[in-house]
């Protein structure tokens, strides 16, 4: 049995977990909460480095208990990227130090791709187009030769990024996702929402300057806004992923990334499945949003194919693409 521990803490989540080939054995998590405002970088980091020993210890304390022994584990693996710099850079420390003081290699692991292996391991999905959206990212990917291929991803911002801000300008903490969803559940009417898709490829920003007009400029009620949004939105990524699954023939498809929890946009990606008898995956919530469990998952792949990350080669990549990864734990197609 392999034992891989795993640190992510590339935005507001901060998430250690021991995972096995079967299973997760133990996992703890603290989460940054801005008093107002978004996401504010330093004081994530501020957060990270003060939750860090306490987050690691909760999952330390399983050894204790007897369930897994320290020294059993086989290496650490953590998130190098993509992410918020001072918040890769406090983790990407903390795992350096462990696999220092264990003796035990580093393995840096990609994000998104965590994203998408922990969705396979959980859902059984075998070769799915994914749609990936979460606060900093919106891409769609599926595996060809080695490598995730990005066939489209936001040229702006992120989906969650941008209902976060029009959240904001109502007034709403963090994360504005879930309280958008809500209020959209309520709305009636449709409102104009600029629809923008540039080859594969989607904008957002100028969705939130719409949503705003329509509240302040149009004076539309909130609900029609936040459900006209998310009805232009979702349906943007899911034209988007359609196409790409028309595109490589591929009857899979899997949901990734904090915003996937939203039950409308999973409604919609059902609906186009179905229309074109194509599965649809969507792991449970805990495994969409940023968690440790994932980034385990996915050093234990890179481990099990001797990919480990000397500590001179550990430096962290804010904008590390999937596509720079080889993938070394999947055969060739
Ligand atoms: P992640 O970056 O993967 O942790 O995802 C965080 C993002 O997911 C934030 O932008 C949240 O607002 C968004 N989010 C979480 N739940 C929902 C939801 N139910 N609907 C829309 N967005 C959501
Ligand atoms: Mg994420």
């Amino acid at each position: 049995m392999t034992l891989i521990l795993g640190l992510e803490g590339t935005a507001w989540n901060l998430s250690a977990a021991l995972v096995s080939e079967e299973k997760t054995i133990c996992e703890a998590e603290s989460t940054y909460k801005p008093l107002h405002g978004g996401i504010h970088p330093r004081e994530a980091a501020q957060h990270h480095a003060s939750e860090i020993k306490n987050v690691v210890s909760r999952v330390f304390r399983g050894a204790e208990e007897g369930v897994f022994s320290l020294d059993s584990i086989d290496a650490i693996a953590f998130s190098q990227g993509p992410g918020m710099g001072p918040c890769l850079r406090t983790v990407a420390t903390a795992a350096r130090a462990l696999a220092i003081s264990l003796k035990i290699p580093l393995v840096g692991v990609n994000h998104c791709i965590a994203h998408i292996e922990i969705g396979r391991w959980q859902c059984g999905t075998k070769d799915p187009v994914v749609l990936y959206v979460s606060g900093a990212n919106s891409q769609v990917l599926a595996y060809r030769a080695g490598r995730y291929r990005i066939l489209g991803e936001t040229l702006d911002i992120g989906i969650g990024n941008a209902l976060d801000k029009f959240a904001r300008y109502l007034g709403m903490s963090h994360p504005g996702g879930p309280k958008i969803e809500e209020l959209a559940s309520k709305g009636t009417e449709y409102v104009y929402m600029p629809y923008v898709i540039k080859g594969m490829d989607l904008s957002f920003s100028g969705l939130t300057t719409a949503a705003k007009d329509a509240i302040n400029v149009h004076h539309h009620k909130t609900e029609d806004v936040c459900y006209s949004f998310q009805e232009t939105a979702f349906a943007m990524l899911t034209e988007v992923t359609e196409r790409a699954m028309a595109h490589l023939g591929k009857d899979e498809m899997l949901l990734a990334g904090g915003v996937g929890a939203n039950r409308r946009l999973q409604q919609m990606l059902q609906t186009m499945c179905h229309d074109r008898e194509a599965k649809f995956y969507v792991p449970e919530n805990k495994y969409l949003k940023d968690n440790g469990t994932m980034i385990a998952y996915l050093g234990l792949l890179h481990f099990k194919t001797g990919d480990t990350t000397p500590i001179d080669k550990s430096a962290v990549k804010q904008n590390y693409r999937p596509d720079e990864v080889e993938v070394t734990w999947r055969e060739q197609s």
